[in-house]
């Protein structure tokens, strides 16, 4: 029999528990048709993940029927359009309260179908299925859901925790390997914030981990989950500032995408890649951590076949052009704005006042 991890998210109203087996697709009645209502499950997935991976789902979850309701791939799908037409579909078959949506497919599916479960008859449960290595560490635990506006990436969305998360490893051998590398960003950005050990472990196995071994994957996935579900626990809904410290890369990395005009050339687990590295190469310039930290960072991203500098990305925005990138107005209080700096390797923190200026001086002095 595969072996199972399960990991609690231990929330204080609403509780659950991530299953990681590999092969968990295979055997999905046993882990999932508890929540099918008149023996069919609404499965919400997109076009590609539903060709490489829904008929495992739907033979694992027979005799209960899994009905699909696919959208197209790719972040179009997290829109005002596609929220609409999916909770319309949503509820022209039926759907009603004590209904479970599955949301099968990588974080866009999961960010998407969680909105739409949040919203539909006023919120039904949501088991999330994820696909991609970024939504098996990352996207399909914690809760968050939304979509795209206008105004930025996410801004519109709940907070729906979903019912069940179960992950099955060997879904990723049909990822493409670009994204599984993007995925792969995550899971050491969980080492960095908080676990050194986990770090040599990924420096000893992070490769096997990105050419698809199955036991180095499932370990460094039950280990980023564990991370994110610590993490979550601490802090759902983002207000004493611990869950912030999964930004570690992300101001420098949502720069880069919002320079690179998210037209899908450029991947946010690419993005935060680079976000990172410069994250510990500013924390070493401030004297935070030591620079042998800093290119540890860099050498092990650069040996798993990341992105470690901004020309690796094809990012050829000026400083100040990136400085204009980080942060809403908002979110900056007289020309300062919050970042996850570094003391070491597993030592992240919160500095809620970094002089933008700084940080411009670094990027137009920083290589790469
Ligand atoms: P994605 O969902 O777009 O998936 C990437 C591509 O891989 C898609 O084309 C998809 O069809 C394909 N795919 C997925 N699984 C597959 C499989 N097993 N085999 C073959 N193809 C497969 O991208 P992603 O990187 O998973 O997610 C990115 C999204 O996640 C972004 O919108 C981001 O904002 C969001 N996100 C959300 C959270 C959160 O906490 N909610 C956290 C991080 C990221």
């Amino acid at each position: 029999m595969t072996e199972l991890t399960t990991i609690p998210v231990p929330l204080a109203t609403n509780p659950y528990d991530v299953v990681i087996a590999d092969h968990a697709l295979d055997a999905a009645h046993g882990h999932i048709a508890r929540y099918a209502r008149a023996g069919r499950l609404l499965v919400v997935s997109d076009e590609a993940v539903w060709a490489a991976q829904g008929e495992r789902l739907t033979h694992g979850l027979a005799p209960v029927e899994a009905l699909p309701i696919l959208v197209p791939a790719g972040e179009g799908s997290k829109s005002w359009p596609a929220l609409i037409s999916l909770v319309e579909r949503l509820l022209a078959i039926g759907i009603e309260r004590s209904d479970h949506v599955v949301a099968f497919g990588g974080g866009v599916v999961g960010d998407l179908a969680g909105f739409a479960a949040a919203i539909v008859n006023r919120g039904c449960g949501v088991v999330q299925v994820p696909t991609t290595l970024l939504a098996q560490v990352d996207s399909s635990v914690g809760g968050k859901t939304g979509i795209n506006v206008a105004y930025g990436k996410n801004l519109v969305g709940a907070f729906h925790q979903p019912v069940r998360v179960l992950i099955d490893p060997s879904c990723l051998d049909t990822l493409p390997p670009r994204e599984v590398r993007a995925g792969y960003a995550e899971i050491a950005k969980y080492a960095l914030i908080e676990d050194a050990e986990f770090f040599e472990w990924l420096e000893a196995n992070g490769s096997a981990v990105v050419a698809g071994d199955p036991a180095a994957r499932t370990h460094a996935i039950a280990a980023a989950v564990a991370g994110k579900a610590r993490i979550v626990a601490a802090d759902e809904r983002e207000t004493t500032g611990v869950r912030a410290l999964l930004n570690l890369g992300h101001t420098f990395g949502h720069a880069f995408e919002a320079a690179a005009g998210y037209d899908g050339h450029l991947l946010h687990g690419e993005a935060v890649a680079a976000g990172i590295v410069l994250a510990f190469n500013f924390s070493a310039e401030r004297g935070l951590c030591a620079p042998a930290d800093a290119a540890r960072v860099a050498a092990h991203f650069a040996a798993v076949g990341l992105p470690t500098n901004r020309s690796a990305i094809g990012c050829t925005a000026t400083a100040a052009e990136l400085i204009a990138h980080m942060g809403s107005d908002k979110k900056r209080k007289a020309g300062r704005l919050s970042f996850i700096l570094a003391r070491g390797i597993g030592r992240a923190f919160v500095d809620d006042a970094v002089d933008l200026r700084d940080v411009e001086s670094f990027l137009s002095r920083a290589t790469g």
